[in-house]
C-alpha cells in the first residue's frame, strides 16, 4: 500500500488554510467532524444548482432525477460496506439516530423483562444511553463487558455476560476516547451462538478503515456521514434485509407507506419503510460522493496513515513525561486518535490555550462519561486525525502542549 500523498489530498480542503492570530489552523478533531473536500462541496453546490427536488413524489423530471439520484445513493454506500444492497441502507441523520432507530423499532417491542443486552464500558452514550433507557421501558438488564487497564474489552468476561438470556449485544468497533480496535467478528460469533442480534456502533471505524458487514457478520451497524468527509445530516443504519423485514417503523407519515385508509396502513418497501417524511435528499448524494472520493484514496491506506500518526502522537506525548495517555500501548493497532491529559492543566484549559496556536482538539468526556468516570478523570484531551493531518501537525500539538505549561508552571 502507498502511503498517502497528503500534500495533494491538502488542496482539495481550504478551510486547513485557514489562519486564527496569524497561526495556519491544525484541525485535530476529526473524531467529532471531518473537513469536507472540495469535490463533496461540489458535489452539494451542484445538486442545488441543477437537480433539487423533492423525491419519490414527482413525475415531473427533475423529481425523477433527484429520486435516482438518491436511490443510487443508497447503492453506493451498500458497496461501500459491503452490504447486499439498498434493501439495507436506511439512511438517518447520524449515528445517534441510528442506534435510536433500532432501540424503538426493534427493542420496544422485542424486549422484555427476560431479556438483556449486552454492551460495552467504552459505549458512546449514542448507544449507552439508548439501550439503558429501551431498558428501564421494558424491564430488560443492560450489561457491560469490562475495559481492562490497557483499554481492551476483556474477552472472557464478554464470554461471561452473553448468554441465552442475551437478545442484543451492541459494541462500538472503534472506541472515540481510547482508540481501541474492538474484536466485533469474534464477538458477532458469541452473540450468535446465543441467537443474540449484534449491533455494531461504527461511527469511528466505518470513516477510518475498511469495514465489510458481511465479513463481520453484523445484524446492523452504524456511522454518521460528517466524520468521514461526508455533510452532516446524514447517517446510515445497515441492517440484515430479513431483519429489518420483520421490524415495525417508528417514524410515520409520507413515503414510509404503500397504501392507506382512514382504517389502515401498509409500510413501504425496504428501505423506506424507515425513511419517513422528506429525507435529507442532498446529503444522502453528497455521502455517496465521499464514499468514492475516501475509496479513490483506499481505506487500507487510510487506516494505515491514521494508525501511523496515532502511533507517532502517542510516541511524542509519552515522551513529555507528564502526559497520561488512554488506550492500547504504543505498538499496538489503533484508531487514528489519542486521549490524554496533562498533569496538573485541566483539560478544558488545555484546549483553549491549544486554540490560541490555532491547533482545534476535543476536550471534554467524549460522550463516554462512564469510561472517564472508570479512568478517574472527569475530562480528556483528544487529538484525532483524518486523512489530511501530517507529522508535523503532531509536531505543532507537541510544541502548543509545551507553551501551555509555561503558562501553569
Ligand atoms: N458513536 C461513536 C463511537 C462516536 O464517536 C460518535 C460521535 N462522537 C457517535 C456515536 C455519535 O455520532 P453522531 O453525533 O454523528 O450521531
Amino acid at each position: 500500500i502507498e502511503p498517502l500523498d497528503v500534500a495533494a489530498i491538502r488542496e482539495e480542503y481550504p478551510i486547513l488554510q485557514r489562519e486564527f492570530g496569524g497561526e495556519q489552523l491544525v484541525y485535530l478533531d476529526n473524531a467529532a467532524t471531518t473537513q469536507t473536500p472540495e469535490r463533496v462541496v461540489e458535489t452539494i453546490a451542484d445538486y442545488y444548482r441543477t437537480t433539487n427536488a423533492n423525491v419519490h413524489r414527482g413525475l415531473h423530471q427533475l423529481s425523477q432525477e433527484a429520486s435516482i439520484a438518491y436511490e443510487e445513493a443508497h447503492d453506493r454506500v451498500a458497496e461501500f460496506i459491503g452490504a447486499e444492497g439498498r434493501e439495507e441502507i436506511v439512511f438517518t441523520k447520524n449515528t445517534t439516530e441510528s442506534e435510536n432507530l433500532v432501540g424503538y423499532a426493534w427493542g420496544l417491542n422485542e424486549l422484555g423483562p427476560e431479556d438483556e443486552v449486552v454492551l460495552t464500558e467504552m459505549e458512546h452514550h449514542a448507544s449507552l444511553v439508548t439501550w439503558q433507557q429501551i431498558a428501564k421501558r421494558t424491564g430488560a438488564t443492560c450489561k457491560y463487558i469490562r475495559v481492562d487497564d490497557e483499554g481492551r474489552l476483556d474477552m472472557d468476561h464478554a464470554r461471561e455476560l452473553i448468554t441465552d438470556d442475551t437478545a442484543m449485544v451492541s459494541v462500538v468497533h472503534v472506541s472515540n476516547t481510547l482508540g481501541t480496535v474492538n474484536p466485533v467478528s469474534e464477538l458477532a460469533d458469541v452473540a450468535h451462538d446465543h441467537d443474540a442480534y449484534i449491533f455494531v456502533d461504527g461511527a469511528q471505524s466505518v470513516p477510518n478503515r475498511p469495514v465489510d458487514v458481511q465479513a463481520i457478520d453484523a445484524d446492523f451497524l452504524a456511522f454518521s456521514g460528517h466524520k468521514m468527509a461526508g455533510p452532516t445530516g446524514i447517517g446510515v443504519l445497515y441492517g440484515k434485509e430479513h431483519i429489518l423485514e420483520e421490524m415495525q417503523p417508528y417514524l410515520y407519515g409520507g413515503d414510509m407507506i404503500k397504501k392507506v385508509t382512514f382504517e389502515e396502513s401498509k409500510w413501504n418497501d425496504l428501505p423506506w419503510k424507515f425513511e419517513a417524511g422528506t429525507p435529507n435528499i442532498c446529503q444522502g448524494i453528497a455521502l455517496a460522493e465521499a464514499c468514492d472520493y475516501l475509496d479513490d484514496i483506499g481505506m487500507d491506506a487510510i487506516r494505515r496513515h491514521e494508525n501511523e500518526l496515532a502511533q507517532y502522537a502517542l510516541d511524542r506525548l509519552e515522551a513529555e513525561g507528564d502526559v497520561e495517555t488512554y488506550g492500547p500501548p504504543a505498538g499496538e493497532e489503533r484508531g487514528g486518535l489519542v486521549a490524554f491529559n496533562v498533569d496538573g492543566v485541566h483539560a478544558h484549559d488545555l484546549s483553549s490555550i491549544l486554540n490560541d496556536s490555532a491547533v482545534a482538539i476535543r476536550a471534554g468526556d467524549h460522550c463516554t462519561q462512564p469510561l472517564h468516570d472508570k479512568l478517574g478523570v472527569a475530562a480528556s484531551a483528544r487529538a484525532s486525525f483524518y486523512v489530511y493531518n501530517t507529522r508535523e501537525e503532531v509536531d505543532k500539538l507537541v510544541a502548543a502542549i509545551d507553551d501551555a505549561r509555561q503558562l501553569f508552571a
